[in-house]
């Protein structure tokens, strides 16, 4: 292609020259040379570049300025911002740049602007929730409302400009700007860019219903053009009596907007009624424009019937976006309806071009420009933070005074995820996925490296770093905000302690296979010795070498010396027991019987005859002797006749019983200072001296304090009683108490 470089200069600086023309009709307040400024910047930054078409790429910042400036009504900083648009995402100019040259203000604007450069793919199954989220997010990253307008007018252009695209892209941006960009138009209350956008994308996405459309208006314009004018002939006589500065225009509505009524209503072209709309724009003063659309109203509805339910009275209560009219349907010739809007001037300058325009109406006082555009942002802002919205016409129900909460993110493949105020890296992480929050070893924020707690911001782009030895975290749970993330950190850690805890069951079995005395029983004991909740917990800390094996193998060998101790003690008694009866054989002492003498069956010290033997079960009696106490015979002793028959008061009625019957098991507690002899004496205590029968015995160790369990049985409680007494008196043992269970 041969390019004429002289030609093409001039070309560029000829629109140039448009755009400022076009700027200074609609504002008298502009800073030529800080628009100049822009402008040699974008022509130097962007020269050597060209679009599709094959054109300047600057064509493309003037033509967006023209849109600001135009069909806007916006001043310098939105006109040196659209020349600047797309300098720092695509030239060599740094944000810093801008900021240097052209101060904070267009500085921030470009900031926004260059974030919002993502394309959603309508492909994409969570496409509505994407592009909703991408509406707030630019609403909630649009600081100044300016970013979304330049955005607009941008995206305007491209549309308008879109034939030398590929066909895929064609579409990706046509859905984009139907789900997206109208939708924020109209808001904006900018209807005529609205309604463009919509046309625009209309032709793209369903190009052969648009051409049917448009095939079927031109076929029929003529018809159209003669009903019209039959139509309105009789009101624009009636308005120029009454002396009324106004003009009319019957128009077809917009190709889209006749497909939505044919899609709605799943009617062919031919019956959707109002296919135009006929417009009364009255030329009033501020103090008469409500009477006067109301006069025309009354003097039309002379004429026409109107439908009573199709009255909207948008002039009492704007639309939240700005929009004032009165919109009415009459009949018309031939039985037709017809829907008549009525409106001032400034009114349908409001429609078009958005609250912008009400500055053209209410300051010409060459007030800086700045503040008015601030005080227009600012009642932009309350329109779209206004709880009131009952009588809005929004497009959704989304409350936009609820982004203040929310912060919009992207991820590397330009996705936008959405998070709570105050949501960290790991949030982001988790909120991708689960193993991804697990794997996060922090992340990087526009290329630069930012920790696991890092807050992020809205419009930043996050890319998680992972590694595959990371593991989540307890402590994870405190530098996160949202559920799915303290979801995930609790998953995953109850995960990790579960693969940590079978390792620590592994060498815990190994351990155990080491120790000759090692037990099931010993788990529990292990448990409780070390101050763990569960075998699990156990186990994690074997695992992690909080518990070392030395540990295990002294505690089992302390319990088991102890253990032994006991059971020695225990021993050594009952053979001191058998020592006692002379010549009764350890088997036939039988533990459960005991001997009871006379008739209130006490138990007394006694000895064992040695000419009888008698052992428990035989029939039995007592002998009272001066030297040895009283003395056990059997009845058919051969000694047990003399005795009796000569001695008869002095000897005593003996039965062995079956204590067990009668006793009650019960149990004592103490500690004391460890000290194996001290085990000893108190078996000797019980079982010996005592004569009480154990169940059963336990003693723990722990840092050299002993606590002792002894389940045993009495007959009543003072046998208890005189036992804990006794238990007093030896040194080291403290905190009797009485127990019921062990
Ligand atoms: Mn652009």
């Amino acid at each position: 292609m041969i390019i004429d470089v002289e030609l093409e200069k001039n070309e560029i600086l000829k629109r140039y020259r448009k755009l400022l023309l076009l700027a200074k009709k609609s504002r008298d307040d502009l800073d030529k040379k800080q628009i100049r400024k822009a402008f040699n910047v974008a022509l130097e930054a962007h020269k050597e570049m060209r679009r599709k078409s094959g054109e300047p790429y600057i064509y493309h910042p003037i033509a967006v300025a023209q849109i600001v400036a135009e069909e806007m009504g916006l001043g310098t900083t939105s006109i040196v911002s659209a020349l600047l648009h797309d300098t720092v995402e695509d030239t060599e100019i740094t944000l810093e740049d801008i900021d240097n040259m052209f101060g904070p203000k267009v500085c921030l604007i470009i900031d926004g602007l260059t974030k919002i450069s993502g394309i959603i793919d309508h492909s994409d199954p969570n496409y509505s929730i994407q592009a909703e989220n991408f509406r707030k997010m630019m609403l909630s990253l649009s600081e100044d409302v300016r970013v979304i307008l330049v955005k607009l007018a941008d995206r305007l252009h491209n549309m308008r400009t879109m034939e030398f695209m590929p066909r895929h892209k064609q579409l990706k941006i046509s859905y984009e700007t139907l789900f997206i960009y109208a939708p924020l138009a109209y808001r904006l209350g900018l209807n005529a860019i609205k309604t463009e956008l919509e046309n625009l994308a209309f032709q793209y996405t369903e190009t052969e219903l648009h051409n049917e459309i448009i095939n079927k208006l031109k076929e029929g314009q003529r018809k159209l053009t003669r009903y019209i004018n039959k139509f309105s002939l009789p009101i624009i006589n009636s308005l120029t009596d009454k002396g009324y500065d106004f003009e009319v225009s019957g128009r077809p509505k917009s190709p889209y907007s006749i497909a939505q009524k044919m899609k709605s209503q799943n009617i062919p072209f031919e019956e959707v009624y109002d296919i135009f709309a006929f417009r009364i724009i009255l030329n009033s003063t501020p103090e008469n424009e409500k009477s006067e659309c109301w006069n025309a109203y009354s003097l039309i509805t002379d004429m026409y019937t109107p439908r009573p339910d199709r009255l909207r009275d948008w002039i009492s209560n704007p639309k939240a976006n700005g929009y004032e009219s009165l919109h009415t349907t009459v009949m018309g010739p031939e039985g037709k309806w017809v829907e008549v809007q009525i409106r001032t001037k400034k009114m349908h300058d409001i429609a078009e071009k958005g609250l912008a325009a009400h500055w053209k109406y209410k300051s010409k006082d060459g007030s800086n420009s700045d503040n008015r555009v601030d005080e227009w942002i600012e009642k932009i802002r309350k329109l779209l933070e206004s709880p009131h919205n009952q009588a809005i016409d929004f497009i959704d129900d989304v409350k936009l005074n609820l982004f203040s909460d929310e912060i919009f993110v992207f991820t590397p493949a330009g996705e936008i995820i959405k998070l709570p105020i105050g949501a960290t890296a790991l949030d982001f992480a988790y909120e991708i996925h689960s193993r991804i929050g697990d794997a996060c070893i922090g992340a990087k924020v526009n290329h630069k490296l930012v920790p696991l707690n890092y807050k992020i911001k809205s419009g930043e782009q996050l890319e998680v770093l992972t590694s595959k030895k990371q593991v989540p975290k307890q402590e994870w749970l405190k530098i996160v905000t949202t559920a799915k993330a303290k979801h995930g950190i609790k998953n995953g850690v109850k995960r990790d302690r579960k693969i940590i805890a079978t390792d620590g069951k592994e060498k815990y079995n190994r351990i155990m296979k080491g120790i000759p005395e090692a037990s099931p029983e010993l788990l529990p004991e292990l448990i409780s010795h070390f101050g763990t909740s569960d075998a699990v917990e156990l186990f994690v800390k074997i695992a992690e070498h909080k518990i070392e094996k030395g540990a295990i193998k002294n505690y089992i060998s302390q319990r088991n010396k102890h253990q032994k101790a006991a059971e020695d003690a225990l021993l050594k008694q009952v053979v001191k027991s058998k020592a006692k009866g002379d010549g009764v054989t350890a088997k036939s002492f039988k533990k459960e019987d005991v001997l009871v003498l006379g008739e209130d069956k006490d138990i007394f010290d006694y000895k064992i005859s040695p000419c009888c033997n008698p052992i428990p079960g035989d029939e039995v009696f007592g002998f009272v002797t001066v030297v040895d106490g009283i003395k056990i015979h059997k009845t058919n002793c051969p000694n047990a006749m003399h005795l009796q028959a000569n001695f008869a008061y002095r000897t005593i009625k003996a039965v062995w019983e079956d204590k067990s019957k009668n006793e009650f098991l019960t149990g004592v507690r103490f500690t004391g200072t460890d000290d194996f002899g001290l085990v000893s004496k108190i078996v000797t205590l019980i079982s010996g001296e005592s004569k009480l029968r154990i169940k059963s015995i336990k003693f723990d160790s722990d840092h050299g304090v002993f606590e002792g369990k002894v389940m045993l049985f009495v007959q009543d409680t003072k046998e208890l009683l005189d036992l804990s007494n006794k238990l007093k008196e030896i040194k080291g043992v403290h905190n009797i108490k009485r127990i019921h269970t062990n």
